[in-house]
C-alpha cells in the first residue's frame, strides 16, 4: 500500500538572466488554475480514500512483483493454512489478495475496502467466478458489520513510506482483535524498520542546498522545510556507507498500537572513508508461518519496489573514517493532529578523528 504522490512537474527550456525576458516570458495560467482548486473541500481524511479509488495506485501496486509475487507465494506454497479457513482481507483494494486465497481453497474470505474501488472488487469477483467465495463489503473496517464473529486468518497489505506513513497498521490491529479467533494467524505477521547511513552530495546539493541560491535570491527559509521532509526515492548500492541496522521489530500478532510509537537506539559503523550526507530507512516483512519463511526487503541492497527508500538529509556532512561511528536515537511517533503522519526525531552524533557532531533533528512523513 501506498498513497498516490501528484506531483506535476514543468520542464522549460533554460532562460536567459535577463529582467526584460523574465518578464515577458509565456504564463501558462490557463493550464495551471485546474491544479488549484479541486481538493479545497476534502479533509485529509476524504483525500487519503479517494487516491485509492483510482486505478492508477492499485496498478502501481499489482506491478510491485516483489510485493504481489510474495504474497502469492505465501498463499499458493502454503495451501494447508487456507484450506476450510474463513479469512478477512483488510483494505482488500481490486480484491487481488482475497482472489489469491480463494484459489489456495479458503472456505469463505470478507474482503473489506472503504475506496470506490471496491464496487470494481465485486465486478472482479464475479467476472472471476468467486462471488460463492468472496464477500465484498465496502465501507472502513472499523465501521463495518462483518456477517460473521470469527475470522481464521487476516491478511492485509497495509505498509506505507516508512512503514508506518498512513497508520493503517492500527486498522489491521484493530480488525485482529475484533475478530481474530485465539489461535488465528495475521499475514504478514512480522515487520522492522532499518537505518543505514549514505554518501548523497549531489542530491542533497539539488534538493536541498538548491534553496540557498534560486536565480540569484535567498529562498532558505524553504531549505528549512525540505530539511525537514524524509525524500522517498531510491538509493544506489555504492552509495551506503555504514552497516544497516534494525531500529525496531514488530510482531503483528502481539503488538499493540501503541507499539507502533517507539525510540530506539543504533550504532552506524562506517565500511570506508567517506561522507555521509544522510540516514536512510526502509522496512522488511516476513510471513513466519508459512512451510518456509517467506518475505521481502525494502532495503537499497533488494530488487527496488514501489516504497523505495526513505532519506532523511543531515544538516551536517559527516566526515567519517573506516570503523567510527555515529551512534544516536530515533523516536517515531503518530502526528497528533493528522494520525496519518509520522513524525521523527533523530539524535545523532559523531565522535571521529576528523568530524565532531551532535545535534538533534526534527521530520515529518506528510
Ligand atoms: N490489498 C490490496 C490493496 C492494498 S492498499 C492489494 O494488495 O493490492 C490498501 C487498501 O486499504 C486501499 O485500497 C485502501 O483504500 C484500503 N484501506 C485503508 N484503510 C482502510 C480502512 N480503515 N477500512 C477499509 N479499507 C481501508
Amino acid at each position: 500500500m501506498t498513497e498516490a504522490t501528484n506531483f506535476k512537474f514543468c520542464s522549460y527550456e533554460d532562460a536567459d538572466e535577463t529582467i526584460e525576458e523574465a518578464a515577458t516570458a509565456s504564463s501558462n495560467l490557463e493550464q495551471d488554475s485546474t491544479m488549484c482548486d479541486t481538493e479545497d473541500h476534502q479533509t485529509s481524511a476524504d483525500y487519503y480514500f479517494d487516491s485509492y479509488s483510482h486505478f492508477g495506485i492499485h496498478e502501481e501496486m499489482l506491478k510491485d512483483v516483489v510485493r504481489t509475487k510474495t504474497y502469492q507465494n505465501v498463499i499458493y506454497k502454503n495451501k494447508h493454512l487456507f484450506k476450510d479457513k474463513i479469512v478477512l482481507d483488510v483494505g482488500a483494494g481490486t480484491g487481488i489478495l482475497s482472489l489469491f486465497c480463494a484459489k489456495a481453497g479458503a472456505k469463505h474470505v470478507y474482503a473489506i475496502e472503504c475506496s470506490q474501488m471496491a464496487d470494481m472488487a465485486k465486478e472482479i469477483v464475479v467476472a472471476n467466478g468467486f462471488s460463492n467465495v468472496i464477500t465484498v463489503l465496502k465501507g472502513k473496517v472499523e465501521e463495518i458489520n462483518l456477517p460473521v464473529s470469527q475470522v481464521d486468518i487476516i491478511i492485509s497489505e497495509w505498509m506505507g513510506y516508512f512503514l508506518l506513513y498512513e497508520n493503517m497498521l492500527n486498522t489491521v490491529l484493530y480488525a485482529r482483535d475484533k475478530w481474530l479467533v485465539n489461535d488465528g494467524i495475521v499475514l504478514p505477521d512480522n515487520a522492522s524498520l532499518h537505518l543505514t547511513a549514505i554518501e548523497d552530495s549531489e542530491y542533497k546539493e539539488d534538493k536541498i542546498e538548491f534553496w540557498n541560491n534560486v536565480y540569484g535570491f535567498d529562498m532558505s527559509c524553504i531549505r528549512k522545510q525540505s530539511m525537514m521532509e524524509p525524500l522517498v526515492d531510491t538509493v544506489e548500492q555504492n552509495q551506503i556507507v555504514t552497516n544497516c541496522q534494525m531500529l525496531k521489530n514488530m510482531n503483528i500478532s502481539k503488538m499493540t498500537s501503541g507499539d507502533a510509537s517507539f525510540t530506539a537506539p543504533f550504532k552506524l559503523v562506517a565500511e570506508r572513508d567517506d561522507y555521509i550526507h544522510a540516514l536512510v530507512a526502509y522496512f522488511d516483512v516476513s510471513f513466519s508461518v508459512c512451510h518456509k519463511m517467506t518475505g521481502f526487503s525494502t532495503g537499497p541492497r533488494s530488487r527496488n519496489t514501489h516504497w523505495k527508500q526513505t532519506v532523511l538529509y543531515l544538516e551536517d556532512v559527516l566526515t567519517i573514517c573506516q570503523g567510527e561511528f555515529v551512534t544516536g536515537t530515533m523516536t517515531v511517533t503518530q502526528n497528533k493532529k493528522n494520525p496519518r503522519d509520522v513524525d521523527i526525531t533523530v539524535k545523532y552524533s559523531l565522535n571521529g578523528r576528523r568530524c565532531n557532531v551532535s545535534r538533534t533533528q526534527q521530520y515529518k512523513m506528510r
